[in-house]
């Protein structure tokens, strides 16, 4: 193989990492970087586990003298998002990723480069081959899908597991700790609607020109949530004059911010109904964000078949879709601008019979989650509606007395010139929240070196951050 990366130490860190680009490891298709890594483990001797899910475990024994010290687990994930300029040719399942070297940044020609979470396997490998190394035992996971939905960290057997002390490798920013994230619950509720024949004129409503966002790192951003902008242009109107829904439809998936949503609706007098609404658009406008700068309402006559709702089914679906709670709802009360608990109303659909909410909720407390969900089944009795949750995972509480926490900050000042790091939260789902609920009494810390725009084709590995970042974590394994 020829190798770009020259001059970063140690050599064979950034050979591994080259090797790892080499080997196509896209999300769902883990098998040949879980055999790379198997066989690494084989040709050292080392102990190895690999499961059906591609999660594989390697341990190492404590260098002599240090046999008594706690065992550490370091962890990372070995998939990749898989993403590439429209004007790239390359192919995921079967092309190693083009890199080349930009100053002190690695990249990859129109692909992601997959630093996240490349560098944990290669820094993995790197300890452990390190025969200078002076260490406790060593637990190393490695671990698959986990940009769809945490799956390989879900379905381990963590009976494999010893340690109580991880370091997971999965941060994006040097100098920042990731100490806390949240969980999240999909939450899905059905109203039913009775519908009469068609009458009177139809109008068409649309918003449009929202920023929308990730519903949970973007959720307090103050953007506009386009079906709560719709239910409340629709409930003004019906206040003023009630009026008969015919159809809603909004968003497209429940973990992100609704950018558009539409809806028609059978109007006694379309002109005053039109300026109703242009009077609500103007009012809303006038509250919103800059990034929500392109809002806009469009409202036309136009014609749809099928039958329109009654009054009552109008205003009963009116109430749920203006009382169902959206937005931040909670802040932590221990991390300063940390949003703790979240919902988001990411989609709306409708046919003849009900209509459909979709709800991605987070909350980084397991029992602020749980009044969560009680919250929307309250609504939805009172709504008369039918609710189902799915897909609950579990988030990673914040503990003011982290050990990890104040070895991580403690080193990072000793070796990087007094500067204190950041000890942060993401109000997303991260596999420490799953990993943290498997294993009882672990202590975690989330760190990583400097990787920009990831999941995207323009992913960059910062290499002396990256050097760095490997100094860190053998100097905290000292300590630990
Ligand atoms: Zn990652």
């Amino acid at each position: 193989m020829n190798y770009i990366i020259n001059g970063y130490k140690p050599e064979a860190m950034f050979r591994f990492f080259e090797d790892i680009c080499s080997i196509p490891h896209g999300s769902g298709n883990e098998d040949k970087i879980a055999c790379y890594i198997e066989s690494f483990a084989l040709e050292r001797g080392l102990y190895c586990y690999r499961d059906s899910y591609n999660n594989v475990f390697i341990r190492r024994p404590a260098t002599h003298g240090y046999e008594k010290r706690p065992a550490v687990l370091l962890q990372g994930h070995t998939d990749m998002v898989c993403e590439k300029n429209d004007d790239t040719v390359h192919d995921f399942e079967k092309d190693g990723l083009k890199l080349y070297i930009d100053g002190d940044y690695l990249r990859a020609r129109g692909t992601t480069l997959g630093g996240d979470d490349g560098v944990a396997i290669a820094l993995m490998l790197s300890v452990l081959d390190d025969e200078t190394l002076i260490s406790p035992e060593l637990e190393c996971l490695f671990t698959s899908g986990e940009e769809i939905g945490l799956t390989g960290a879900d379905n381990f057997d963590y009976g494999q597991i010893t340690a109580r002390s991880m370091i997971n490798l999965d941060g994006e920013s040097e100098g920042v700790a990731w100490v806390s994230c949240a969980g999240g619950i999909h939450t899905k509720i059905r109203c039913n609607c009775d519908r009469i024949p068609l009458k009177n004129k139809t109008l068409r409503i649309r918003v449009t020109g929202l920023a929308g966002g990730h519903s949970g790192t973007d959720i307090d951003k103050n953007r506009a949530n386009a079906i709560k902008i719709m239910s409340r242009i629709l409930l003004n109107l019906y206040d003023f004059e009630p009026f008969n829904l015919l159809s809603i439809t909004g968003g497209n998936k429940s973990n992100a911010i609704p950018r558009e949503c539409e809806a028609y609706l059978s109007v006694l007098d379309p002109e005053i109904a039109i300026r109703n609404i242009l009077l609500s658009e103007s009012a809303i406008k006038a509250e919103l964000s800059e990034d929500d700068a392109s809002f806009k309402v469009h409202v036309d006559k136009a014609r749809k078949e099928g039958g329109m709702m009654t009054y009552k089914s109008t205003a009963n679906l009116l109430s749920l879709i203006t009382l169902a709670p959206n937005g931040v709802l909670t802040m932590s009360p221990s991390i300063n601008t940390l949003v703790e608990s979240s919902a988001n109303l990411g989609m709306i659909s409708s046919d003849e019979s009900e209509v459909m909410l979709a709800f991605m909720n987070r909350s980084s407390v397991e029992s602020i989650m749980d009044y969560i969900c009680l919250r929307f089944e309250q609504l939805a009795k009172v709504t008369r509606s039918d609710i189902t949750h799915s897909s609950r995972y579990p988030g990673w509480t914040y503990n003011s007395n982290s050990r990890l926490q104040k070895i991580y900050s403690d080193t990072y000042r000793r070796l990087f010139g007094n500067k204190t790091p950041v000890i942060s939260a993401v109000h997303a789902g991260l596999e420490c929240g799953v990993i943290k609920n498997k294993i009882e009494n672990i202590d975690i810390i989330s760190v990583g070196p400097e990787i920009n725009n990831i999941h995207t084709p323009d992913e960059v590995l910062n290499l002396k951050s990256f050097e760095r970042f490997r100094l860190l974590i053998i100097e905290m394994l000292n300590q630990i």
